[in-house]
């Protein structure tokens, strides 16, 4: 490692000498929980986080220690208002916060949404969290929430992996923790709660939601596919006490699960073979598309990997094409994902957040 990683790591650990770790910073955003006197409480079959860090890996293994100069200075304008914003969403769980209204004018959702895609989300829309989908260890502070998305770049993310690749990513996590942010504001200036996610990580599971939402489907690489982005997005949530949110029960998209069962294309793309098979259906209603373990050390390795969102024809060709590709062929599958006694969710505790 040369004397600029060196640097790099110790502005990363805040000079603690530890390993980096993106658990350890979001387990301090987490903290901020404590702040509540009641949340709302997650289901008995609900799941861990999934962890970033890899256990097996010294820093030294990991992109983050490889990054030339170059590389460091061309990226901190991303990651330093990046780790702003999502502290700055952290700081709004302060406990304080008093709402005096709960129910909202369709005009005030028109506004928010306006002010939500003028600062550059894609898409935006409502959900009642289910209890199932709040993590393991965590609570939100209310029962309802905004989804919104961003895009990020084709031609970009069509390297990964690469570093123009990771900093697309890390540029789709800043917008998303900066759009949260001001649209909490919005909503908090007009009485009502408003609790933006930290854009990375955050309290609940975003795919999931997002597609209960009807932003779009979640495909066999475990990510959101939607008509406006393919798999090219990132996704953050804004828990508020807001009770008639537009919420819509449909979802039109979920035909993409159909296609996924011909193409398969993520799965012959993942450099480790992550991918399953078939998404295994799991006891709190979510899929299980990945292995985990499999994908974390390649993506701890590589900048963030990416590969499967890349390859997907959704991200390449776009939702449309591939819609009306799909569609027009007779002999196309009906939804395949297979009625079993629903796999148990990982027990697994993230052992080096809690260490
Ligand atoms: S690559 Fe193919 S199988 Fe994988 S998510 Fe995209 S459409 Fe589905
Ligand atoms: S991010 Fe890379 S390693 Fe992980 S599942 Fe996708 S293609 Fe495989």
């Amino acid at each position: 490692m040369t004397i600029v990683n060196r640097i790099f790591e110790t502005v990363m650990t805040q000079g603690s000498g530890k390993k980096p770790s993106l658990d350890n910073l979001l387990a301090q955003f987490d903290k901020e929980l404590e702040n509540f006197q009641t949340l709302v409480e997650l289901a008995e079959e609900s799941k861990p986080r999934t962890p970033f860090d890899s256990k097996k890996l010294k820093f030294s293994d990991m992109y983050m220690s490889k990054l030339t100069l170059k590389q460091i200075l061309s990226v901190l304008p991303t990651m330093f208002p990046l780790q702003l914003q999502m502290r700055k969403s952290a700081n709004l769980y302060d406990g304080k916060f008093r709402p005096t209204k709960s129910e909202a004018e369709p005009s005030f959702f028109d506004e928010l949404e306006t002010l939500a895609h003028k600062a550059g989300a894609t898409a935006v829309k409502y959900v009642k969290v289910p209890n199932n989908a709040i993590f393991k260890h965590k609570g939100i502070p209310y029962q309802y929430a905004v989804v919104i998305t961003v895009e990020m770049d084709k031609e970009n993310m069509s390297t990964a992996p690469s570093f123009t690749a990771f900093k697309e990513v890390a540029n789709g996590y800043k917008n998303l923790a900066v759009i949260g942010n001001k649209m909490a504001k919005f909503m908090r200036k007009n009485g009502f709660a408003a609790y933006p996610g930290t854009a990375l990580g955050g309290l609940t599971d975003y795919t999931h939601l997002a597609e209960l939402a009807g932003l779009g489907a979640i495909g066999y690489h475990g990510l959101l596919i939607t008509p406006n982005e393919g798999a090219r997005l990132r996704i953050n949530t804004i828990y508020t006490n807001i009770t008639n949110l537009p919420i819509k029960t449909e979802n039109e998209h979920l035909w993409v699960r159909d296609f996924c069962a011909m193409c398969k294309k993520c799965i012959r793309s993942c450099p480790v073979k992550a991918i399953y098979d078939q998404p295994k259906p799991r006891g709190d209603g979510g899929m299980q598309c990945i292995d985990h373990d499999s994908c974390r050390d390649y993506f701890n390795q590589n900048f963030g990997c990416a590969v499967c969102l890349a390859s997907c024809p959704f991200s390449q060709s776009g939702y449309d094409a591939v819609k009306s590709r799909f569609k027009g062929n007779s002999k196309a599958p009906q939804f395949r994902i297979p009625v079993i006694v629903p796999i148990p969710v990982e027990s697994k505790v993230e052992e080096e957040v809690l260490s």
